[in-house]
């Protein structure tokens, strides 16, 4: 359907393709076509489509419940929260709808907490450059790219950008305004940039010095996509936020903010709140979720997974000219290219196979977590093939 007879608002730049089935790693388009998704709904089906446990989960809340007020108790909510909570160095949950949601919350918090209980005026928050942290009107002001920004102004006061990666730079954005450090610790819509640990350490010892809020945006990262629960274990650091929403209930649409003990004060009744926050049915789907990803250590094996197609990535695309650099952590990989991702992308998807781009000139790679070698082989053997023909005709 043409974007002029759609009743939809043309906000997305859709792939000439409608996918109706989804079964593990598994696509198929209303022509009947197969493809094999390394895009993962963008880094949210990763327990793969339809998960049996989680199906089963859901279709049994809804028979019981659908929805409640959150002025009553959500057991379901509880044990997710409790799930989370025990499964990292955060101590309460506040569950919404979305990613934007989830760091609006975060955003929100780390003000209330200076304002209510360290009784300080700081409100600014240092981001960085490149970063993506959503839509909603200060989410895309905290989010370090112009291009999202643009038309949208007047914009929220109280963000400042940083360099990332950059250590040196980053203590001469820190001012007495300064109240927390919001911060990706692999960029997804950036580009797939994992950041480097001297720089995460130059981050937590500001935070230390200054009282600031370390807020670790776990969106995209989190969920065992890095190969651990949380990418922040990889880094030896302990966050007083982190938000997640995408993968959290294998898309059910959630969202949660995770926080540090001595923030509870600051969200006391009244202070923020959510309609369908952390509903029976959409934590019924992320405690399957998250149960499923400990039982079977889906961490653990995002990890093998990843250093497996990292180094067949390598191996399959070494001499290729338009590549540039291969990257990652866990199952979220990155190809850099000397062209525009853009140039591939829908090359790739008609040879069968789903990725999406990020960044200016990167191929992004977001398998599920229970993918198999027999699909990661036949998934670079399609990426290997399409920038080898398109090395081949870029000589001519
Ligand atoms: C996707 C994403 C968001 C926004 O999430 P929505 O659910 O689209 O609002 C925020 N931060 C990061 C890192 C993301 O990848």
């Amino acid at each position: 359907m043409s974007e002029q007879q759609s009743a939809l608002f043309p906000t997305y730049a859709r792939f000439p393709i409608t996918l109706v089935k989804g079964e593990g790693s598994r696509l198929w388009d209303d022509q009947g076509k197969e493809y094999l998704d390394f895009a993962s709904g963008l880094a949210v089906t990763n327990l793969g489509h339809a998960p049996q446990k989680v199906k089963e989960k859901l279709v049994e809340q809804l028979g019981e419940l659908w929805h409640v007020s959150n002025l009553f108790h959500i057991p379901n909510q509880e044990k997710l929260g409790q799930l989370l909570v025990d499964n990292s160095c955060l101590d309460a949950a506040f569950f919404c709808n979305s990613g934007a949601e989830a760091n609006e919350a975060a955003i929100k918090l780390a003000r209330k907490y200076n304002a209510k209980v360290l009784g300080k005026q700081r409100y600014e928050i240092i981001t960085f450059h490149t970063s993506f942290h959503g839509r909603t009107l200060a989410t895309l002001t905290a989010t370090g790219q112009d291009k999202v920004k643009e038309g949208f102004h007047p914009l929220p006061e109280g963000f400042v950008y940083a360099p990332y990666n950059d250590a040196e730079a980053l203590k001469g954005f820190v001012t007495d305004k300064t109240c927390a450090i919001m911060l990706e610790l692999v960029q997804g819509e950036g580009g797939v940039n994992p950041a480097e640990p001297e720089f995460v350490q130059e981050v937590v010892r500001l935070c230390k010095e200054h009282d600031l809020l370390l807020i670790i945006d776990e969106i995209q990262t989190g969920m065992g996509r890095t190969g651990k629960l949380f990418a922040y274990e990889h880094y030896g650091i302990e966050p007083d936020i982190i938000t997640l929403a995408k993968a959290l209930a294998s898309g059910f649409p959630i969202g949660a903010m995770l926080g540090k003990a001595k923030l509870r004060e600051a969200f006391g009744p009244g202070s923020h709140g959510s309609t369908f926050g952390g509903t029976p049915i959409a934590t019924a789907a992320g405690i399957a979720t998250v149960e499923t990803m400990l039982e079977e250590n889906l961490a653990g094996r995002a990890a093998e997974m990843g250093d497996y197609i990292l180094s067949e990535l390598h191996a399959k695309l070494a001499g290729n000219p338009l590549v540039k650099q291969i990257r990652g952590k866990g199952l979220l990989i990155g190809i850099e290219c000397t062209l525009p991702a853009s140039e591939f992308v829908p090359v790739i998807h008609e040879a069968g196979l789903l990725v999406t781009a990020a960044g200016p000139n990167v191929i992004r790679l977001l398998p599920n977590l229970l993918v198999t070698r027999e699909e990661v082989n036949e998934g670079i053997g399609i990426i290997a093939d399409v920038l080898a023909r398109k090395a081949a005709a870029s000589v001519k």
